[in-house]
């Protein structure tokens, strides 16, 4: 089990964090230190650079040459849920395929479920994903589907995070017509959700929402003052990836089928390709091909996409293995994706990297470097996590 630093605890106390095998910063400008040292202050990083230029500080952690990475920002998980799907996964393990429909279960369960139960599960989840490293993490609604429930979801993801994000267009309820549905989140759920969200997501996908549909929900958003990102392109090509980039999406989540023209759109526009190879995994569907977005230059991000139904897991080192192994990317593309990736997909320049100024969210690895995530798979590699 990994140890939890509050940096907050430190006061005005400067903090010199010495003797650093590798240090990954995050930073383009500097991205690898080896021999490293690293100063925290009031919360934030101060100084970073080689161990024997080190400043003078108050206190020294000496880590004995573990590597250290930034948190992990893990910019797509759905935790505010009731309900299990077990059950689910075993048949379609057994030869079932995956659709969107599934997501119906889990919405009668959640709109049963109490507060305790709802905000029980979702503190569980965001604490097993810090023991893992990761200390920046948005959160979606999606599972209540109607004004309260997706409005209280939202109110519950704000107690842990500023990333919340309004995804009342997850899927069209089971008692609604799609058009009627529409007009809800557009209209009423929109107005009671927008106050504790930060985003406005929509699942652009055969069965769920139509291209129209998505811009008619991300435009509406757009009005109400929130930001775009989108579900797009998981489980068919589709109008998604292009309506991202057009509408100016901070991401476009999944991209896992995509055209010549999404992927230079991708390349070319302010919109990060956000990769969520759990989700392949837990439904053995085809990985995205992330060489060829990387290739063709675009910002790629990879998270965890947490969720009952397609991908439960909270582990972002599980998805830095699998974005080696399974799509190709460099150990160095993996921790990029990870860290400053997750963080362009938030627009966040404070996190996602150890630089001075940034907050002081940093992962020390038993391990020299990070290329052990995905050397050592499925090991227990987060020795210490340091944040407030
Ligand atoms: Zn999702």
């Amino acid at each position: 089990m990994s140890e939890f630093v509050d940096t907050s605890t430190f006061g005005a106390r400067s903090v010199l964090v010495d003797n650093i095998g590798l240090l990954y910063t995050g930073d383009p400008a500097r991205e690898e230190i080896p021999d490293a040292a690293l100063v925290i202050q009031d919360g934030q990083v101060a100084w970073v650079g080689p161990s024997g230029e080190a400043p003078d500080a108050d206190d020294r952690v000496d880590v004995q040459g573990a590597g250290v990475i930034p948190g992990f920002v893990d910019s797509h998980a759905h935790l505010v849920f009731a309900g299990d799907r077990t059950a689910e996964f075993n048949a379609r393990m057994s030869g079932q395929a995956y659709t969107a429909g599934g997501i119906r279960t889990t919405v009668a369960a959640t709109r049963a479920a109490s507060r305790e139960t709802l905000t029980g599960r979702m503190h569980d989840l965001v604490a097993e994903m810090r023991a893992q490293g990761t200390t920046t993490v948005e959160i979606k609604s999606g599972y209540g589907l109607t004004v309260e429930d997706e409005r209280r979801s939202l109110e519950y993801a704000r107690e842990v995070t500023e990333e919340t994000t309004f995804l009342g267009a997850h899927v069209v309820p089971a008692d609604m017509a799609a058009d009627d549905y529409v007009r809800l989140v557009t209209g009423e759920m929109l107005a009671a959700c927008a106050p504790y969200a930060k985003w406005v997501d929509v699942f652009c996908e055969r069965g769920a929402f139509d291209g129209d549909q998505t811009r008619e929900i991300l435009t509406s958003g757009i009005k109400a003052g929130l930001l775009p990102r989108i579900h797009a392109n998981q489980l068919t090509e589709g109008p998604g990836v292009q309506l991202a980039v057009e509408l100016d999406a901070a991401s476009a989540d999944h991209c896992t089928h995509l055209t010549d023209a999404d992927v230079e759109a991708l390349a070319s526009g302010n919109t990060v390709a956000t990769l969520l190879p759990g989700a392949e995994f837990s439904t053995r569907s085809p990985y995205p091909d992330a060489r060829r977005l990387i290739d063709a230059g675009a910002v790629v991000a990879i998270a965890t996409d947490c969720n009952p139904g397609s991908s439960f897991t909270s582990s972002m080192p599980f998805c830095v293995a699998l974005a080696v192994r399974e799509m190709r990317m460099t150990p160095l593309e993996a921790i990029r994706a990870a860290t400053y990736g997750g963080a362009r997909a938030l627009r966040r320049d404070d996190v996602g990297v150890l630089r001075p100024g940034a907050r002081a969210d940093l992962v020390v690895l038993d391990a020299p470097s990070y290329v052990h995530l995905a050397y050592r798979p499925g090991v227990p590699l987060i020795r210490t996590v340091f944040s407030s």
